[in-house]
């Protein structure tokens, strides 16, 4: 028990989510988001004016993902979810727990020493934002079209290793579904495997970035993904995704999608059918297609689900926020691996284009923003 403990909510079979927001729209549409958060994990689910906002990214990622939530009408998160306790996951939480009205915060339960997770609890005792660890067998009630399970950790939780912890949901939607995984690894796989659960799904986020100490054979066979994004920086010191992963994906004929080479991702769903929407277009696809015309690829209807499916990557009008550096003069994708390499101290963030170039920045040479 950390000093938190007694918020933790004891009804441990039902998270009753409170729902903030008015419906904004009343469309039927369930909106899966994987934000380019570099080298990190972020995602936005949304449904019929509710949003739940999984992982944050690393701190220095805050506002991009603070940007993002709000250029897709968020102005209040029901709840946010922090997998587990690594700084590429709950970093940027912090400015979204400090600037959003949030309902609650899922756990995974683990305490990390890290000084990321001590501001963590402290914002959230700071504001009094009820707080919940997660547990197998429990569900997020936000809608009675959607149900969402959480698959792990299970009650006895894995002994040191916060990745294994991860918080693990499956979102599903009439027809199409979600596994959203975190950084669970092989043993977590395994302990998922033999709860029993049905864990055939159509998007797999892909554990652990890619990682060869994720996404085991055995595991993918009962997925099944249709679809699997990873969340994943461009040139990470961690040779993340491993050859390995993205190896077994394509075995079992897996479309693949990353926020390093895609950008943002997002998945729309009616539950019948669904539409991957990404913001860049992949360098393996982009040979064929110019630069500035969007491609619709109709996928035809998966072997293994009734889930139709089509593709539309849109080269687009992303147009900020972008990053540069004090020390420099040229703006940034904040996914350029040249972003990345800014220390924290030295960013300027510019809400557009015209933002940057009229505080004398000019565009990287590499990632070639507008
Ligand atoms: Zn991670
Ligand atoms: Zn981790």
């Amino acid at each position: 028990m950390n000093r938190f403990g007694f918020k933790r909510i004891l009804q441990a079979f039902l998270l009753s989510v409170l729902i903030i927001t008015a419906a904004a729209s009343a469309s039927g549409d369930l909106l899966v988001h994987f934000i380019d958060v570099g080298q990190g994990d972020s995602e936005l689910v949304q449904f019929n004016g509710t949003n739940i906002l999984i992982d944050g990214g690393t701190r220095d990622m805050g506002p991009v993902v603070e940007s993002y939530l709000r250029e897709h009408g968020v102005s209040s998160l029901a709840l946010v979810v922090a997998t587990h306790p690594h700084e590429d996951h709950i970093g940027g939480l912090l400015a979204v727990l400090n600037d959003f009205p949030v309902g609650q915060v899922l756990d995974s339960g683990r305490a990390h020493t890290s000084q990321t997770y001590e501001n963590f609890l402290t914002v959230i005792d700071q504001k009094d934002i009820p707080f919940a660890v997660a547990e197998r067998g429990q569900t997020i009630d936000i809608d009675p079209r959607i149900k969402i399970e959480v698959l792990s950790p299970p009650a006895t939780s894995f002994p040191d290793d916060l990745n294994q912890n991860s918080i693990v949901l499956k979102v599903t939607y009439n027809k199409v579904s979600f596994l959203l995984t975190g950084d669970a690894g092989f043993e977590a796989e395994d302990s998922i495997m033999a709860a029993g659960y049905d864990l055939k799904s159509t998007v797999l986020k892909v554990g652990h970035h890619g990682s060869s100490a994720a996404s085991s054979s055995a595991f993918l066979s009962r997925v099944m993904p249709s679809v699997s994004i990873i969340e994943v920086g461009a040139g990470n010191d961690y040779g993340h995704p491993s050859q390995r992963t993205l190896n077994a994906l394509q075995s079992i004929g897996s479309k693949i999608y990353r926020t390093d080479t895609n950008g943002n991702i997002l998945v729309t769903t009616d539950g019948q059918s669904y539409d991957v929407t990404t913001e860049k277009q992949s360098w393996s696809t982009a040979s064929t297609a110019t630069q500035a015309t969007a491609s619709t690829v109709t996928w035809p209807a998966s072997q293994d689900t009734k889930a139709t499916s089509s593709t539309t990557t849109t080269a687009k009008s992303y147009d900020g926020p972008f990053v540069g550096s004090l020390k420099s003069d040229k703006y940034h994708y904040p996914s350029c691996q040249w972003a990345q390499k800014i220390k924290p101290s030295n960013e300027i963030w510019f809400s557009s284009s015209a933002d940057a170039r009229a505080h004398g920045y000019v565009p990287c040479g590499v990632c070639h923003p507008p």
